[in-house]
């Protein structure tokens, strides 16, 4: 309201300084005309009376001047009587005008009605062309404060000149009164001006201001209320125009939030890390991934340098022309990360650059998971193969000198070889079928402890071979379980082997099993070599042997625990090794009494 009372005042100032101005230059330029006119008026009367009574054709007024009486002795008296007997005629009235009669060759004053003026005046340019030439002069200047006429008179026989002469007082009077009057009118013009002015401001800076505050209050965002139109005029058209301009913005700003509101969910909920920089590194936009991914809160204090700058400087990601980026990877954490970086808005100042962040963790693990499964299966294959043909090519080279036995031992191990080949085929080809999940369990009910029996039974000839004493301890009541019998008999078997494998002769090896809710338990301990504690997470990681050679000697591929843990992962079971103090091994497996919750 402030700012409308000023705006008010400013162009009421004005309103009222264009009427005033107008107002004192219509006076002034009246004035000036009247006052001048005044003069003219005067002026052209003076002289056109003048000529008349001057002119040959008045004749009695001529002779009577020209004529000198009988027995005349003065012809200035002769001549005064005459202008003296004409003083009305001539208007002079020995106040503002009057009568002198000059020498018609100095110029000096011989006579007149106001001896004190005639003896004093200057001679006037027209005396001086009467003078001069001997004949009337009448010119006049308008700018001067008298006028006058001089007529050179022969009386008798001597010359004179008569003037007349007028200080225009009248004029100046009439003048001086008009000019009152105008002064007076233009205060009347001054006083009327000030109150139309405010007339006039009430009915068009109040609409004006309605339109201001209106302006005002969509600037700030309120579009409730519309203008009222009050008039068809200019400010009426304004007003309506400005009513559908904030109709209009007003949708726009609506279509504009909304997407703003869909863009701010996306980016709150997308995986991907997003951070905007303004073009001098500050952050104007960032999610919460982002924080997530590089690990530290994002606010106003930390820059483009603080985060990026080891990946790319800013300057070179602005210079780079769309749709170009770069492309930069990093690690954060334990996490790899990969940057896509490109400027935006490069036209204009607004611009930066905008930093999108992919966790490539998973897929970087994976890929160099898969160069170590591969580097590792061809490892695995090539000793084997390596034998085999060594064996081959010593008894292709010996053929015949080679004594039976030693031929029979290479042929042996040839066998054996291609086994363990055969072996680590088949449980790769296991592992790939459970990758690719084309691997489906067979579900079927079997009683759970007379599975940990049989294994028992199926092991302890192998046990007492190494001198192990191997038991058992089952509760009475075990439940039957859904799963599938063969593939969990079969992780049960890989677990019981390697506490078998991995104990030196003579050790001994307990199998216990149990309910705990809804699942049942195996845990097979052992008091063998154990597992050292930097191996403990790796061991169900394919091929992760703690000792290889030992592992190979004993027929082991590195692939039993890792098949084990699928199978039992398939079972949404658990598989781990239970965290004891030393020595030996305590592998514990727990499955689902209903089996996998989720099918198959
Ligand atoms: P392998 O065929 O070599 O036995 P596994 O996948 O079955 O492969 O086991 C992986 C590794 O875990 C073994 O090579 C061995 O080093 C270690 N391991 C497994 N069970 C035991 C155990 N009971 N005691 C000590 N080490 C074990």
């Amino acid at each position: 309201a402030k700012g409308a009372a000023q705006m008010f005042r400013s162009l009421h100032m004005k309103l009222v300084l264009i009427m005033v101005l107008l107002t004192v230059s219509l006076m002034m330029v009246v004035g000036v005309f009247l006052m001048n006119a005044v003069v003219r008026f005067y002026l052209d009367d003076f002289n056109q009376r003048m000529r008349d009574m001057f002119s040959s054709e008045n004749r009695e007024f001529y002779e009577d001047l020209t004529s000198p009486y009988e027995g005349e002795e003065n012809g200035v008296n002769g001549l005064e009587d005459v202008l003296r007997a004409n003083m009305g005629e001539l208007g002079v009235d020995g106040l503002t005008r009057n009568y002198f009669i000059l020498d018609a060759t100095t110029g000096a004053y011989l006579a007149g009605s106001d001896d004190e003026l005639g003896e004093t005046l200057n001679k006037s340019p027209n005396v001086l062309s009467a003078i001069r030439t001997g004949e009337p002069a009448s010119g006049s200047d308008i700018t001067a404060d008298y006028m006058d006429v001089a007529i050179p008179i022969t009386r008798g026989d001597v010359t004179y000149i008569i003037q007349i002469y007028d200080n225009r007082q009248s004029a100046s009077q009439l003048n001086s009164a008009l000019f009152t009057l105008i002064l007076q009118s233009l205060i009347f013009g001054l006083i009327s001006s000030v109150l139309l002015s405010f007339l006039l401001a009430k009915t068009m800076i109040t609409p004006i201001e309605r339109l201001t505050d209106g302006a005002r209050r969509v600037a700030a965002g309120d579009f409730s209320r519309k203008l009222e139109v009050g008039s068809k005029d200019e400010i009426g058209i304004l007003t309506a125009t400005f009513n559908s301009m904030a109709r209009q913005l007003q949708a726009t700003i609506r279509e504009a939030e909304n997407e703003r509101n869909k863009l701010d969910t996306l980016f709150l909920h997308m995986t991907d890390g997003v951070v905007a920089f303004s073009r001098n590194g500050t952050v104007i936009q960032k999610n919460p991934a982002a924080e997530d991914m590089l690990g530290r809160v994002i606010d106003e204090s930390v820059t483009y340098a603080d985060l990026f700058a080891d990946a790319a400087p800013i300057t070179e990601v602005l210079s780079l022309e769309q749709p170009a980026y770069l492309d930069r990877e990093r690690t954060a954490g334990n996490r790899t990360l990969e940057l896509l970086m490109a400027p935006f808005d490069q036209e204009r100042d607004e611009g930066g650059v905008l930093v999108v962040i992919h966790d490539v963790t998973t897929q970087r693990r994976n890929e160099e998971m898969r160069r170590e499964f591969v580097a590792n299966v061809s490892h695995e294959l090539r000793t084997p193969l390596t034998n085999i043909r060594s064996y081959a090519e010593t008894l292709a080279d010996g053929a015949g000198d080679i004594p039976l036995e030693m031929e029979k031992n290479f042929l042996g191990v040839i066998l054996n070889e291609s086994d363990r080949m055969t072996h680590i085929v088949q449980d790769l080809l296991t592992l790939s079928r459970f990758d690719s999940g084309r691997s489906e369990l067979k579900l079927e009910k079997f009683p759970f402890g007379a599975a940990v029996r049989d294994i028992y039974n199926a092991v302890l000839m192998e046990a007492q071979r190494h001198g192990h004493t191997l038991t058992m301890d089952l509760p009475d009541q075990l439940p039957d379980i859904v799963a599938d019998r063969d593939r969990v008999l079969q992780v049960m078997m890989n677990v019981v082997s390697n506490a078998i494998k991995y104990t030196p002769d003579g050790g001994a090896i307990q199998i216990s099993a149990g309910r705990n809710e809804l699942r049942v338990w195996m845990e097979v301990t052992d008091n063998g070599i154990g597992i050292p504690a930097q191996d403990r997470p790796r061991i169900f990681e394919r091929f992760y042997r703690v000792d290889k050679a030992r592992s190979r000697e004993s027929g082991g591929t590195g692939l039993g625990l890792s098949i084990a843990k699928e199978i039992v992962d398939r079972h949404e079971g658990i598989i781990a090794l239970v965290d004891r103090p030393g020595p030996g091994t305590t592998i514990r497996i727990e499955l689902p009494i209903e089996g996998p919750a989720h099918g198959k």
